[in-house]
């Protein structure tokens, strides 16, 4: 283990164990049927869990047959996101993203697993699946973000392919916004579908992926919340793990998935902490043309989820069962 993981691990160690007193709520968990009834049952038990931003059922099936076989949340949620990465279709993701105002796809991924390692990787040009380059980063490199063209060098130099990522469809609605380009993201529409998935293995532990081509027709260069830990992701193996979609601007001043933990840490449900989070926000902003939606889920398998407009949809797996729920709103 290198000599700074070891540092990441011990000072890890040490704030739990500061935070152990404040655990307690978290490992005495309710269960989630409990939860949605308001009352109280302790469980000491993780429940396996995937629980991901969105409708994206077939990511979340994926990555709960990792789980189901016995596989490591890490895996599960870097696989599961590769195929929202891949698909065409989500136009806000990997392939057929939407590009920036000056038709450049650029995109950003981070991943963060059990024992708190993290890598990332923003403004990444031309590579299908940036959280499997975010992965390389996290476990071959020193560091945890690389940006632009060294994150490409860096992806070339793993093996990863280029390839052209503008589709056909976003190309041409890219033209048609050129006509006007007036920068006002819709919301729910342009700046959604980024992927953020949460997952908790057989063995209790937890993980998380969030990746995304940002907003659409962004200024060139600009990097959102989903690249950032303890923004658009935030893990804790002690407590659980949350992620954020929707204006990042909002939930990097806000340092959200992080707030997110930190409030399941002192005994909040998942559902209280990310509608505290999202209070954070209303507070110091305009929210009327502002979406943001949290995703947590705590150490139990508890799952919640608060967004500011209604909209925001999330998907749950448990037990084989793949649920789409809507998430609570402020308005
Ligand atoms: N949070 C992403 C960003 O700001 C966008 C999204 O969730 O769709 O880049």
């Amino acid at each position: 283990m290198s000599s700074r993981r070891k540092f990441i691990r011990g000072s890890l160690l040490s704030s739990f164990a500061i935070a152990m007193s404040g655990l307690k709520s978290c490992t005495n968990a309710n269960a989630e049927e409990a939860v949605t009834k308001g009352k109280t049952t302790p469980s000491t038990k993780s429940i396996p869990t995937v629980i991901s931003t969105w409708n994206n059922r077939v990511a979340n099936e994926k990555a709960w047959s990792i789980i189901e076989n016995g596989g490591r949340a890490i895996d599960a949620v870097e696989q599961g996101v590769k195929l929202v990465e891949a698909d065409p279709e989500d136009q806000s993701v990997g392939y057929g993203g939407r590009p920036d105002r000056d038709g450049n796809v650029t995109l950003d991924a981070c991943i963060m697993d059990e024992a708190g390692n993290a890598g990332a990787v923003c403004f990444l040009q031309n590579i299908k699946h940036p959280i499997s380059v975010a992965r390389k980063v996290m476990e071959d490199t020193p560091h945890v973000i690389l940006a632009g063209e060294g994150a490409l060098k860096f992806a070339l130099s793993e093996g990863f392919k280029e390839e052209d990522l503008l589709t056909e469809l976003s190309r041409n609605e890219w033209e048609e916004w050129r006509k006007t380009s007036d920068y006002k993201p819709k919301i729910n529409i342009e700046n959604h579908d980024t992927i953020g998935m949460l997952a908790i293995d057989q063995a209790g532990n937890i993980s998380g992926a969030c990746t995304t081509s940002g907003l659409a027709y962004k200024m060139q260069g600009r990097v959102g919340d989903s690249p950032i830990i303890g923004a658009g992701l935030y893990i804790d193996n002690e407590v659980g793990g949350a992620t954020a979609t929707g204006m990042g601007e909002a939930v990097l001043k806000s340092v959200g998935s992080f707030l997110v933990v930190e409030l399941m840490r002192q005994g909040k449900s998942p559902d209280e902490a990310c509608k505290e989070a999202v209070m954070r926000i209303i507070k110091k902003q305009d929210y009327k043309d502002l979406q943001v939606g949290y995703l947590a889920v705590n150490k139990a398998g508890e799952t919640g989820s608060y967004s500011i407009h209604p909209g925001f949809t999330y998907v749950v797996n448990k037990a084989s069962k793949t649920q789409t729920k809507d998430a609570l709103s402020y308005l």
